[in-house]
């Protein structure tokens, strides 16, 4: 089992390593930093789509962002 860093809750890990979980993600170069910047791990499933489907709808959404009380 992992933690999603986004919502804390634990879900199930299916990759090898992490880099293979980013490849199988297909997020382009700026989501990419974007999520390790931010979130330094693995999103679960919801939160990756919840991830893909805003990202572009707003721009870089602010509350996206771990607030800065759980860092
Ligand atoms: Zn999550």
């Amino acid at each position: 089992m992992m933690k999603c860093t986004r919502c804390e809750k634990e879900f199930t890990f299916k990759f090898l390593n992490v880099q293979q979980w980013l490849k199988e993600t297909k997020l382009d170069s700026e989501q990419l930093s974007f999520l390790l910047y931010h979130y330094g791990g693995p999103l679960c499933d919801e939160c990756l789509a919840d991830f893909k489907s805003s990202f572009y709808a707003s721009g870089v959404n602010p509350a996206m962002a771990v607030p800065k009380s759980r860092q």
